[in-house]
């Protein structure tokens, strides 16, 4: 298979910002060292980035306490909070095709995908907790005896924010979101694989307004600048989103300061197609919700159990799907498909398809690679895969589904759950009490009945099991970023 489209038909925006972000001053790191940020569609250096460790950490978290404890910050009405996270959405609006750009350079994905799925989630989720801002209640208590006793929600404080790169900007926009609306601080380590969008959108944050150490940017590696993040006493609570083996390491490293922690990790997601559901609505769904941003989604739906008596015409359907998807130069608008982010995720995602393959799982669709460079991998289809397999076990992080068969509700609800994840599901059907029934029944965190990967800033997202700690998005989020205190006024005398 070659390439849909290797010339470059959109020029790569240039990249204004390397540095670190500290105290509202953009700088070097202290050891003067860089890291070089990869262009996975060409595998060419695009810039080399400020590399942040324990000295820039130890910086960046004194800014973020100072501005939480002393700075205007920590003077500001909460609405005019959430007037600044209003701003910060009209300039990533303005900004919206430079954005959608800088991310589809560093990671890879389409550039339609990156302006049309990215963009608009990330000024939508600024805008939904801009309105919360001055939405942060508390309770009036009827304690008995003559006291008035009631709650504030008040800011956790330093809020330590440690991003993945499947989704660098819609990553930040879940963090800032609701860290900012209810008065944290931030230090922000992006993943090493993806700087460059997190550091334009934090110029545009400085443009907008917000005061010198509320978001600090530290760029680096996870052992080094991560670790430090994770380790340092002045930070009050980490938000992570990654692999469950990262979080296992920050929880023990949290918990000599018994950090807040809350996670949104992997999954394996079942997606569970029923023979009387609308068929082709259900292709589309489970090809979308596994090819989507090169499968590298926490919440593809990598396990696609089809009813048996539907299976050979999703079978069919599926492959002649998968086989047409446009792969190429993710700056062409036509192209569905782009690279893996790096070469790690590459060589990962090619091992599993051998392990398939040796595991005598039917490859129906793709299996290859393109010829030519780029962390490009083929469409893929397993068929006749089986729950021990580690193709169905695993989580593979890129473009290979796995078609699994089943015979009743029942059998597919045990063997949907029978996974250490839970993050995410579906189900396929047009049988109301049926699909109710197992909206209930699956253990993940989100249930989509009928569609796949829809996401509102206003719905909870996060995982049951080991897919995560605490929920992102929606008023439940706000509980991640606050503390609940409780003032009790004697009204004696
Ligand atoms: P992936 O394998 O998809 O890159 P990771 O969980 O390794 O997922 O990375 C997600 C984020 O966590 C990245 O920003 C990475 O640098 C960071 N990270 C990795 N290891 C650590 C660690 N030991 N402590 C803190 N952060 C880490």
């Amino acid at each position: 298979m070659t390439l849909a489209a290797t010339d470059l038909s959109f020029a790569p925006p240039e990249v204004r910002q390397t540095k670190l972000l500290i105290d509202g001053q953009w700088v070097d790191s202290v050891s003067g060292k860089t890291f070089d940020t990869i262009n996975p569609a060409t595998e060419e250096m695009i810039a080399q980035v400020a590399e942040g460790d324990a000295a820039d950490i130890d910086l960046a978290v004194k800014a973020a306490r100072k501005a939480f404890e002393t700075g205007p910050w920590s003077r500001m009405d909460a609405r005019d909070r959430g007037i600044l996270l209003n701003r910060l959405a009209d300039l990533c609006e303005q900004h919206i095709d430079e954005l959608a750009a800088l991310e589809t350079l560093d990671n890879g994905k389409p550039i339609s995908d990156a302006r049309a799925a990215d963009l608009p989630l990330v000024i939508d989720c600024f805008r939904y907790y801009a309105g919360w801002a001055d939405k942060v209640e508390g309770k009036t208590i009827p304690v008995r005896g003559p006291y008035f006793c009631y709650t504030r929600h008040e800011p956790v404080g330093v809020a330590g924010q440690i991003i993945p790169w499947n989704f660098p900007l819609l990553m930040v926009a879940w963090k800032w979101g609701p860290a900012l609306a209810t008065g944290c601080t931030v230090v922000m380590k992006p993943a090493e694989q993806t700087p460059l969008s997190v550091l334009r959108m934090a110029e545009l944050a400085m443009e907008a307004g917000f005061p010198p150490g509320v978001i600090n940017i530290v760029n680096g590696f996870g052992e080094t600048a991560g670790d430090a993040l994770v380790k340092h006493p002045g930070v009050d609570k980490i938000a992570f989103t990654g692999e469950h083996r990262t979080a296992q390491i920050i929880m023990r490293n949290a918990a000599d300061s018994l950090k807040r922690l809350t996670f949104e990790l992997g999954g394996k997601s079942p997606n569970i197609i029923f023979a009387d559901s609308d068929l082709d609505a259900a292709v589309e769904g489970a090809y979308f919700g596994l090819f989507f941003n090169q499968g590298q989604c926490c919440c593809a739906g990598s396990r696609v159990f089809v009813e048996e008596n539907a299976h050979g015409e999703f079978i069919e359907k599926m492959v002649a799907k998968a086989s047409q998807r446009k792969l190429g130069n993710p700056f062409d608008p036509e192209t569905q498909q782009g690279p893996q982010v790096d070469r790690n995720q590459y060589d990962k995602v090619l091992h599993y398809i051998n392990k398939g393959k040796e595991d005598g799982a039917q490859c129906v669709a793709g299996g290859g690679v393109p010829d030519g460079p780029g962390y490009f991998v083929e469409p893929t289809v397993f068929d006749g895969v089986t729950d021990d397999m580690a193709i169905a076990t695993d989580e593979i992080f890129g473009p290979v589904m796995q078609v699994l068969k089943f015979k009743d509700a029942e059998e597919v609800i045990q063997r949907g759950n029978n996974t250490f994840y839970g993050l995410a599901a579906a189900v396929w059907t047009r049988d109301i009490g049926k699909a109710h029934h197992l909206a209930a029944k699956l253990r993940a965190g989100t249930v989509w009945v009928n569609c796949y990967d829809v996401f509102d800033a206003a719905a909870p997202f996060g995982g049951f099991k080991m897919s995560g700690q605490g929920r992102e998005l929606g008023e439940y989020a706000l509980r991640n970023y606050t503390e609940i205190k409780t003032v009790t006024v004697s009204m004696d005398g």
